[in-house]
């Protein structure tokens, strides 16, 4: 056995980094966390190579004084610490003091750093963790990190190396959920001398989603808020009309942090139950704040893994509040009552009384209305303003340009840009975003007239889209079967009682798959429930005595099949069984397109969606289609 020693302090050190430094991403990710733990208010990031041979950092913070530089580098040195004490009472990001010195172990670094106010800066070149002297510099206020030649000392670690192209979409990945989780600074990435995102530092966080997951996703959102004992919600959460094929979209943040939970994955996921198209995915970006003590950070600050004290009260805050912003979504827009007959009965009279330009009427207090959607400006401010640098460069928005020696005698030159910071941004930059509907006080006068119904149904078309318009000159096409079937689900899932059954004179044979018939004869007290009395006849054969009371007799068949297919899929998802087998039933007993409706009928339907109750059929497609008085009038060209 060879002799026991202790490693040389720079084999440790290079152990350590092993652990802080994967990857580029994880070296991004310490060095942003620092400037945001530095105060900064805008934050610029650069990578060459997926980051592997550059990676620079810019922040406006609170820079490094030059007499604490080399300390930064040090092991276990670190600004945010000093007393056990504290590690309870953390709340910067970095605390640890080890990233400094574990990147500067297997990189080469140039740093230049101002405090805010001083006359001068200094900049520093570190080799293999090795410093070299500090010296004086005339460079921004806050600091510049550019970490170079990442793991060139540690070939193994290099082999681990995904393409540039893999890094650096991780490194993306990395600004892209700080950027969310800090909506109040700035955040600029430019990857190989192009600028792939810049979100404005309003503080909004539509902005920051906007500009760092595009116009598509953040058109497609809703706002939700809420709480659930000391666990509060606030985000954005897909419509239910934008799902998303994969579940790439779901972002979590917990006390500011980006975390992965399969928790609240479900929660999100409940909450859309019979909202959603098959296969398609809700998106978020949600941040879930609750007490320090309810949730267990002691885990690795790289890894993005939570542990709930209460799964359950997280679960029910967040499933509840996504739950009543969807059922909120879309309620008409506080229209004045109106009822009328069905079928256009007017008199000539009455006619043109109507067709007379309408008088100009004072909106009653507290009423709102569509406003078209304005188009949303880029939330790439036009030109970023600099920063002051008092002594060294007086003029704004010029860079700033240094040369610095490494050891073996190479210079880098480096052009720093000082980030724009938010106060100094031209105020027509910020996004324009659909204000957030806020909760509008019902006036009295309309509470009072609540009662008659505020809309007037026209007719009906291709017998299955009931045409009505409302109060505010919104003009729907409703799909009757859709609506019809929302309404058959809704109420079969609150009902707690078996199905009305009639009884036939003759009883029905069905033949089925063998699997099929075995699926019915095993679950024959839940078929019971929804209207089915059925035995074995043999041979795969089911005979039916009874069948539901508001489906038609020639349907019976086809129903009991499709349920006999569900009952089967449910021996792998007993769970997820019974709404598709309410699904079959109201499908089956919902009024279908191509029928005939009488007025009475399409009336209620019509009612039930006014009153946004009801807005998407069970499998997720939408009920009803509202076209604003101003989307007809662009169609004729009129707006
Ligand atoms: P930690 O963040 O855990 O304290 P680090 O090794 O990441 O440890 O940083 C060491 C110290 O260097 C920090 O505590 C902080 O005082 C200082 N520092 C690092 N980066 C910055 C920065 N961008 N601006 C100001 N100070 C910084
Ligand atoms: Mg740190």
């Amino acid at each position: 056995m060879p002799q026991i020693q202790c490693l040389p302090s720079h084999v440790a050190d290079l152990i350590a980094a092993g652990e802080v430094v994967e990857r580029p991403a994880s070296v991004a990710k310490e060095l942003l966390e620092n400037a945001i733990d530095a105060g900064a208010t805008a934050i610029v990031v650069e990578l060459e190579r997926g980051g592997l041979t550059y990676l620079r950092i810019t922040d406006n913070g609170c820079g490094i004084a030059p007499e604490e530089l080399p300390t930064a580098f040090l092991r276990h040195a670190t600004s945010k610490l000093r007393t056990a004490d504290d590690l309870a009472a953390i709340g910067t990001l970095g605390f640890r003091g080890e990233a400094l010195a574990a990147i500067s172990a297997v990189s080469r670094i140039d740093v230049f750093t101002r405090r805010k106010g001083a006359d001068s800066g200094a900049v520093l070149h570190l080799e293999g963790g090795v410093p070299g002297e500090v010296t004086e510099t005339g460079c921004p206020e806050g600091t510049t990190i550019c970490v170079r030649d990442l793991f060139y000392n540690t070939p193994a670690r290099m082999k681990f190396m995904k393409k540039d192209s893999a890094e650096g979409a991780a490194v993306s990945g990395i600004v892209q959920h700080l950027a969310l989780s800090h909506p109040d600074i700035s955040f600029k990435m430019i990857r190989d001398g192009a600028e792939v995102l810049h979100t404005p530092g309003d503080g909004k966080l539509l902005s920051a989603i906007y500009a760092a997951m595009g116009r598509d996703f953040a058109m497609g959102l809703l706002p939700v808020k809420g709480c659930g004992g000391e666990v509060e919600v606030q985000g954005f959460v897909t419509k239910p009309l934008h799902g998303h094929g994969t579940r790439a979209r779901q972002v979590f943040f917990v006390n500011g942090r980006f975390v992965k939970s399969q928790l609240l994955q479900a929660a999100l996921e409940e909450a859309y139950r019979n909202r959603l198209l098959k296969g398609k995915f809700p998106g978020c970006v949600v941040h879930i704040t609750l007490p320090k003590d309810m949730v267990d950070v002691n885990v690795h600050p790289a890894k993005t893994v939570v542990k709930f004290v209460s799964d359950k009260a997280v679960f029910d805050a967040f499933y509840y509040t996504v739950r009543d912003a969807l059922d909120g979504e879309n309620k008409p827009e506080a229209p004045a009552p109106r009822q009328e007959s069905f079928y256009q009965t007017m008199t000539a009279q009455q006619f043109k009384e109507k067709t007379a330009p309408a008088p100009e009427v004072k909106k009653p207090l507290g009423s709102y209305t569509a406003r078209p959607a304005a188009p949303m400006k880029p939330a790439i401010p036009a030109k970023p303003a600099a920063l002051a640098f008092h002594d060294v460069a007086p003029q704004k928005d010029q860079p700033f340009t240094a040369t610095v020696p490494d050891r073996s005698g190479r210079e880098m030159t480096y052009h720093i840009t000082p980030p724009a910071a938010v106060e100094e941004k031209p105020a027509q930059t910020a996004v324009e975003l659909p204000a957030e509907p806020a909760p509008v006080a019902e006036p009295v006068q309309q509470q009072l007239e609540a009662q008659a119904a505020p809309w007037r149904m026209v007719g009906e078309v291709l017998r299955t889209y009931i045409i009505c318009e409302d109060e505010a000159d919104n003009v729907w096409l409703i799909d009757k079967h859709a609506a019809h079937e929302r309404i058959r689900f809704d109420a079969l899932k609150a009902d707690d009682h078996p199905l009305m059954s009639q009884m036939l004179l003759a009883p029905l044979t069905v033949t089925l798959a063998a699997e099929e018939a075995a699926a019915v004869l095993e679950n024959l007290e839940t078929l019971h429930r929804f209207g089915f009395v059925c035995e074995d006849f043999g041979d795969g054969t089911v005979l039916v005595r009874e069948v539901p009371a508001d489906i038609r007799t020639g349907d019976a068949a086809s129903t009991l099949e499709e349920l006999a297919q569900k009952l089967l899929l449910g021996r792998i998802d007993p769970e997820g069984v019974r709404d598709e087998l309410y699904h079959t039933m109201a499908c089956k007993s919902a009024i279908k397109a191509g029928m005939v409706s009488n007025e009475k009928e399409l009336a209620a339907l019509v009612g039930k969606v006014q009153s946004g109750e009801i807005k998407y059929c069970p499998h997720g497609r939408p009920v009803a289609v509202k076209l604003s008085k101003y989307e007809v009038e662009k169609m004729f060209k009129r707006a």
